[in-house]
């Protein structure tokens, strides 16, 4: 391992224990500056586009070419400036945030010169880029899990998926960054998103500070019978606060979370009782309405973020 933990060593070695032997992201091919001793937590911040208040609809907002793309990419910067500065008012030392849409949505010259960004797929690291150097998760613009009544533009990595299960447990892409960063032993302190979002979090990851700027008003009962494009287009009615107030909500959220993870370490938990091997299910909707549902399965003896990068 290339950058010593020297931040919480106690909490994290504990959770180290824990999770699985094998951390994906201890590949040793990063170079990042060694952390001095006694200075703050290094914060990596997960973003996501779907989930940022003011963003409306999947088609037009979304996506690449939508009408209101360029729109949405600018209110995320907003968001994601309001986090990291909040999470450096709180005391961190670092924060690097991963341009986490698939249309890299991040727009670099807007982001706040603090912060590093990080962008790209190399081998081994799935899904975030987490690596045991980080002494925290986070994540911004997080949309619930597919399938989740009264979500906003809820999914599963696709709108393709109906549902993905890790040994029986139901997990969206909350599930699969925290998880992924508890095998790295290190904490989810942070989410923000829409409200349902916000309980899935809380019940995977006890004691995470989530903050909801907007929530959805399609109820939601799997949709199972719904093809990709339908389900992209069913679950877009939502309230959502004026991105102004969602920033000085995150702030706060993003500045207490570091607070308490300096202070109160131990107050960041995962409830989940998962244990190797992992097996990954993943069901996709039909390509015609009401069509066969595929099912998919993947299993990996030790490692749940290799299982997600097979
Ligand atoms: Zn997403």
């Amino acid at each position: 391992m290339k950058n010593a933990r020297l931040f919480f060593p106690v909490f994290c070695s504990v959770l180290a224990l824990a999770a699985a032997a094998v951390c994906a992201a201890e590949d040793g091919q990063r170079v990042r500056p060694v952390k001095e001793e006694g200075a703050g937590p290094r914060i990596y911040l997960c973003t996501d586009l779907e989930a940022v208040a003011g963003v409306l609809d999947s088609v037009n907002w979304c996506l690449e070419g939508g009408r209101n793309y360029e729109e949405a990419r600018h209110l995320l910067m907003g968001e994601i400036n309001a986090a990291v500065a909040g999470f450096f008012d709180g005391g961190a030392s670092e924060v690097t945030v991963l341009s986490g849409h698939g249309y890299q949505a991040m727009i670099p010259e807007e982001l706040d010169e603090r912060a590093t960004m990080q962008r790209g797929y190399y081998p081994g690291i799935w899904p975030c880029r987490i690596d045991r150097g980080y002494d925290a998760f986070a994540l911004i613009g997080q949309h619930a899990k597919a399938g989740t009544p009264y979500g906003h533009l809820t999914h599963t990595g696709s709108m393709d998926v109906i549902d993905r299960r890790i040994n029986g447990l139901s997990i969206g892409e909350y599930g699969q960054g925290a998880l992924c960063a508890k095998e790295c032993g290190i904490p989810t302190i942070f989410a923000s998103g829409d409200a349902a979002l916000c309980d899935e979090a809380e019940a995977l990851t006890p004691g995470v500070v989530t903050v909801a700027v907007k929530f959805g008003l399609d109820p939601d009962d799997g949709c199972r019978e719904m093809t990709k494009e339908e389900y992209r287009r069913a679950k877009t009615s939502v309230v959502t606060l004026a991105p102004k107030a969602a920033r000085k909500k995150i702030y706060a959220g993003a500045k207490e979370a570091v607070e308490r993870l300096i202070n109160s370490p131990e107050s960041f938990t995962y409830a989940d009782n998962l244990e190797p091997p992992y097996v990954l299910e993943t069901e996709y909707r039909p390509t015609e309405h009401g069509g066969e549902i595929r099912k998919e399965r993947k299993e990996h003896p030790t490692s749940f973020s290799a299982v997600l990068g097979m």
